[in-house]
């Protein structure tokens, strides 16, 4: 049986939903224009009045709102509350440049929290679990953010943060953790890690784990769930609208179920601005309409993703988003094609290899190069290593349409990460 963490709101009919957002909407728009000079500059520039914001339909007459913007008003331009009623900092990994810091007032971290409850539930969480949070705890968002939800659920919460692999593994088999709380490639290295140690899964208890911050394939999937034992769950979010639980996956695991009822979600032709109709690819933009300190109309996340509202078997009526492939910012452009990552990973996870790699790419007599290290395991090390290469590199050409060069290298000899991986070191740039 499905378990819902708010049922009313998770399965709530579409018509009373939209109702939900256009109240809040009118509301949120008022208190923005009112409190956030900033803001108001961009709506008085687009000739926009809060009074002609009267329901989701007048959503796209709003100005986006941009991370350059979160730059230009950092640390207080957004601010929409005094500070003498903000309980809250955290702030962005800063993985594609300098960091965003995000308020909140306790009003706002309850909310933030209910979200990662309802994430949590949705992966079969209860207060009879013991849920491990290894996702970083500090400024970034992710172990604060499920360690809020871990307690509101009333799972028996250990708040590990990340590192130390092996004693998070003595915990995880000493404390019988139910459920795994971090990013996806820390998760692969947690399974990696325990059976180096000479363990099974049949010596730990878990059953599921909540794995998000950055992009990960279905084939990263499915090579968790089976060095886990476990069923592995997606959660999105980002610093700008509060951190993890922005969205979450439910049981059917096609995509995450996105908290309408706090953020409202439209995609948009990257180039031109223009709202796309679901099912179209585009970039994800969050409206955010309960939030008091740190409220962002129209914020584009720069991810790319599609929205479906094809009914969903876990009884959910909240729209879903697919696995953002990437952001737009992570695309690489190789000779003159788009390149993403996670396309990369796919081929390497499909072929047999392990999800540990590393993308180089450079610039060398003005020809883009494009070079992937990947390491082997123990058996991939017997035979003709360079046959293999040569194979490798013609199922990622098929794939990508460019030929890269393959370097397969010795059994742990690239880095493993505890948060956020590196995957990918474009040099071009350090020569620009
Ligand atoms: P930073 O921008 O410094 O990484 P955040 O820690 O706020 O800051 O990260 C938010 C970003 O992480 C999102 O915009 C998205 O690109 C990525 N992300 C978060 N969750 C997922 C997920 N489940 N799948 C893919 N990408 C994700
Ligand atoms: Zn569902």
């Amino acid at each position: 049986m499905e378990r819902y963490w708010n049922e009313e709101i998770e399965t709530m009919s579409r018509e009373d939903m939209k109702k939900l957002q256009d109240e809040r909407l009118v509301k949120q728009v008022k208190h923005v224009y009112e409190n956030v000079p900033y803001y108001r500059n961009l709506m008085d520039e687009k000739g926009v009045k809060p009074e002609d914001i009267k329901s989701t339909e007048d959503l796209h007459k709003l100005p986006f709102l941009t991370k350059a913007d979160l730059r230009d008003a950092y640390p207080y331009g957004l601010l929409a509350k005094p500070l003498s009623e903000c309980v809250r900092i955290q702030s962005t990994s800063g993985t594609t440049g300098r960091r965003v810091v995000a308020f909140y007032t306790q009003n706002d971290i309850d909310l933030w929290e209910d979200c990662c409850a309802r994430a949590i539930t949705a992966a079969g969480g209860t207060n009879e679990d013991v849920c491990q949070v290894c996702y970083g705890y500090g400024l970034f968002t992710g172990g604060p953010g499920l360690n809020g939800g871990s307690h509101k659920v009333g799972c028996l919460t250990l708040p590990m943060s990340s590192g130390n692999t092996e004693r998070q593994i003595q915990f995880m088999i000493d404390l019988q953790s139910t459920i795994l709380c971090c990013t996806p490639s820390y998760a692969a290295y947690i399974g990696e890690t325990l059976h180096d140690m000479g363990y099974t899964t049949d010596d730990i208890k878990l059953k599921a784990g909540i794995f998000g911050a950055e992009p990960w394939t279905e084939e990263m999937r499915r090579s968790i769930e089976k060095s886990l034992g476990i069923k592995a769950y997606d959660i999105y979010g980002l610093t700008e609208t509060s951190g993890p639980g922005v969205s979450f996956e439910c049981s059917e695991q096609t995509g995450m179920h996105i908290n309408e009822d706090h953020f409202i979600p439209e995609i948009i032709n990257p180039e031109t601005g223009e709202v796309l109709p679901d099912g179209e690819t585009g970039e994800l933009v969050f409206t955010s309409i309960t939030k008091e300190a740190f409220p962002l109309l129209r914020y584009r996340t720069r991810d790319l993703c599609v929205l479906t509202r094809k009914k969903c078997s876990c009884g959910r009526t909240l729209i879903k988003m697919s696995k953002p492939m990437g952001r737009s910012d992570d695309m690489l452009i190789i000779r003159g094609v788009n390149v993403f990552p996670s396309q990369i990973e796919t081929v390497l996870i499909e072929q047999g290899y392990t999800p540990n790699y590393l993308i180089e790419v450079d610039r060398v007599n003005n020809t883009d190069t494009l070079d992937i290290s990947v390491e082997m395991n123990l058996e991939q090390v017997s035979g003709d290593v360079k046959d293999k290469e040569k194979s490798l590199a013609v199922a990622i050409k098929t794939m990508l349409g460019i030929s890269p060069k393959v370097h397969l290298v010795a059994p742990k000899s690239i880095t493993r990460s505890e948060g956020k991986a590196v995957r990918v070191i474009d040099r071009r740039k350090l020569h620009d």
